[in-house]
């Protein structure tokens, strides 16, 4: 079935006011839209968890940089709607696509700051992301009054700023984390994968590699940072066009790096540059 499409903040308002006061429980899948698999397995989630499933596709320029890739971010809105056709079989998710002026009127001037956890990695790389991401998160959900709302490992460090602002903003919201969806190989699914080249997509699977080998090394009771962090470096370094942002090896909860001697659970986040496109991945283990 086709969702219900929705682009305005007063009619989504209205219709999960109507839903709450049914006794219907709302589940919030936020996305930027180039919609894959991996956002996919949030909607299927949300559906078993909640009566309705607001689909959120909006490629929010508040958390680019004037030097990233905001202008030429993938929008295909009649692709997104058909894919989530093929999950909307019981006619009850509704995708809610606003422009840039319904989200931010002129004269907007309010913005959510983490600190702690939105400080290190890719708050370090890319200063103004998680303030970008924190309001326009904070801001679907108030306006969907979410009971849950559904994030990917993928972006690790992502959930756990929203943790932080849910716990610090009394937000009554249930976060829930799914994991990683990975294509055959093991790349993880991403809407910047199209950006590379067919070279560079094979290239690519460095991250996931790399990711690979610690977790064995970590399954084999390696506990050596420094050795775990070189293997990811060589086996990522293969190809000189390859540049690493971060290797992180850290305490999930904080995400600050853990000592020379690792205790799990312990988080791996990487940051790498194939060619122009950065991309991201994470293991936890323990
Ligand atoms: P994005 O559209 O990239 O902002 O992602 C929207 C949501 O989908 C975020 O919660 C992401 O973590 C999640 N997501 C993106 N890629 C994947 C993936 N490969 N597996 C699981 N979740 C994903």
């Amino acid at each position: 079935m086709k969702p219900q499409l929705i682009h305005d903040c007063a009619t989504l308002r209205s219709l999960v006011q109507s839903l709450h006061r049914q006794g219907k429980t709302v589940g919030l899948c936020p996305t930027m839209g180039a919609l894959h698999e991996g956002h996919l397995s949030l909607v299927r989630e949300s559906l078993k968890r909640a009566d309705v499933t607001v689909v959120s596709i909006f490629v929010n320029p508040t958390q680019f940089a004037p030097n990233e890739d905001f202008d030429k971010y993938p929008r295909t809105l009649e692709k997104d709607l058909e894919l989530l056709e093929t999950v909307n079989q019981g006619g009850n998710v509704v995708a809610f696509s606003p422009s840039a002026e319904e989200m931010y009127p002129s004269e907007f001037h309010t913005y959510v700051d983490v600190a702690g956890v939105a400080k290190p990695l890719e708050g370090a790389f890319r200063p103004i992301h998680f303030r970008g991401v924190a309001t326009v998160v904070l801001k679907l959900f108030l306006m969907t009054q979410a009971d849950f709302a559904f994030f990917g490992q993928k972006d690790f460090q992502q959930v756990q700023v929203i943790r932080q602002f849910v716990r610090d903003l009394n937000v009554p919201i249930e976060i829930v984390m799914c994991p990683i969806i990975r294509e055959a190989d093991g790349l993880a699914r991403s809407s910047r994968n199209r950006y590379l080249d067919p070279d560079a997509r094979q290239r690519a699977l460095v991250l996931c590699q790399s990711l690979k080998i610690a977790r064995g090394m970590l399954e084999n009771g390696c506990r050596d940072r420094d050795l775990i962090r070189e293997e990811i470096r060589k086996t990522i370094e293969i190809h000189p066009s390859h540049k690493i942002d971060y290797i992180a090896v850290v305490n999930p909860d904080t995400l600050l790096e853990q000592g020379p001697e690792l205790t799990l659970p312990v988080a791996i986040l990487l940051a790498v540059k194939i060619g122009e496109t950065r991309l991201i991945d994470n293991i936890l283990v323990g």
